[in-house]
């Protein structure tokens, strides 16, 4: 009797010693079971760690793919962290956060240029009646009235831009132009014409060259520096206003310099007395998809529909045909729907995607340190 009562007894060790094992390995035996095309199988786990296990699967093969090496040169991207904008209005600032996770700006370099030209050859079609649609709906609720739309043209001046200017002239409307100042040699004219009809101009750096300006401070400011000599040279001014390439917020500086380096260059050049404009309505005219001038039409419109004030990123630099043919209509529709225009200033609306953030917290250093700092760092860089 003794020996039967032993045999159970280890049977029960054993049976508990399996079953344990099997607990520990529980993703083991599901990934088993849905290796099987999940059928019955017999499994410790849960439904939920299940699920998981299979979501899990498809986001490993989507972090591949994001993390497949980016052509740096190819475009900008802007993914704000947040953006200060000087209107308080929440639901403007939740678009605009949307928005701009998904604005790309583009170089100025050749190479890209001729990717886009790749592209434009074969123009997707746009959907007009979505965009009537867009237009009706928005202006039955009269969203369109008393909007101000700030139209922004990014790396000219080149051939394209005398075109703009007429354009412009044209519709009696005044806009803003960061120009790289290694495109104004040539363009010094149209340079002299964009002050003479009254257009504002921002410095975007002179060189536009992520490797070299985002890889430290002091190279951002011999970049931007020369470029505001060269915007002087040509037109006796000195610009306060500035669009940083690929927007304040970019992460593509992470791959050339240190990861604060943008506040801390907004933070010197705000101190300063520089204004740093982003944008809260993108045409998407540089996006490696190129669209056509419809379809930059139905993006300038869709994105201006959701503010009450918009600062419009348009590009200028060679082979913007698209932009050259949107640009009529969309202000064709924006004065059908009521919309004034202006210019950007330093007391103007602004938009800036980097927060804000305090001395203390940007430099590790007091105020007072700061002062000292910052003069000595200027004489250093300027
Ligand atoms: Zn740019």
């Amino acid at each position: 009797m003794s020996r039967f009562i032993k045999i159970f007894f280890i049977l029960i060790i054993l049976f508990i010693f399996i079953a344990t094992g099997l607990l520990a390995n529980e993703n083991l035996i599901y990934r088993a079971a849905y290796e099987c095309n999940n059928t019955t199988f017999l499994y410790f786990g849960t439904i939920a760690s299940a699920d998981d296990q299979n979501t899990c699967d498809n986001q490993n093969s989507l972090n591949s793919e994001i993390t497949t090496p980016i052509d740096n040169n190819s475009f900008e991207q802007s993914q704000p962290e947040s953006i200060n904008i000087d209107s308080n209005n929440s639901t403007e600032k939740s678009e605009e956060t949307k928005q701009n996770n998904e604005a790309q700006q583009s170089d100025s370099n050749k190479s890209i240029q001729n990717k886009e030209t790749e592209i434009n050859e074969s123009p997707i079609e746009s959907n007009p009646v979505k965009q009537d649609y867009i237009i009706d709906k928005l202006n039955t609720k009269n969203m369109w009235h008393n909007k101000v739309v700030y139209l922004t043209f990014d790396d000219g001046p080149s051939w394209i831009t005398p075109k703009i200017l007429d354009i412009l002239k044209t519709e009696n409307i005044k806009a803003t132009f960061f120009v790289v100042g290694s495109a104004i040699l040539s363009n010094e004219v149209t340079m002299k014409r964009m002050v003479e009809e009254g257009h504002v101009i921002g410095n975007h750096t002179y060189s536009h060259d992520y490797k070299y300006i985002y890889r430290s401070i002091h190279n951002f400011f011999i970049d931007f520096k020369k470029c505001e000599e060269k915007i002087f040279e040509a037109t006796s001014i000195r610009p306060k206003i500035i669009r940083l390439p690929g927007g304040s917020n970019n992460k593509i500086h992470k791959l050339y310099g240190p990861n604060n380096l943008m506040y801390k260059i907004t933070k010197i050049l705000e101190s300063d007395g520089y204004v740093v404009f982003d944008w809260n309505a993108d045409s998407k005219d540089s996006s490696q998809a190129l669209h056509c001038s419809d379809q930059i039409v139905d993006n300038t419109l869709k994105y201006i529909s959701r503010q009450n004030n918009a600062i419009v990123l348009f590009h200028d630099c060679s082979l913007k045909t698209n932009t050259l043919q949107a640009l009529p209509i969309i202000i064709d529709k924006l004065k059908f729907l009521g919309c004034s225009f202006d210019i950007l200033s330093t007391n103007s609306f602004k938009v800036k995607f980097l927060k804000n953030k305090s001395i203390e917290e940007t430099f590790n250093i007091s105020v007072d340190m700061w002062n000292k700092y910052h003069i000595i760092f200027e004489e250093l860089i300027y």
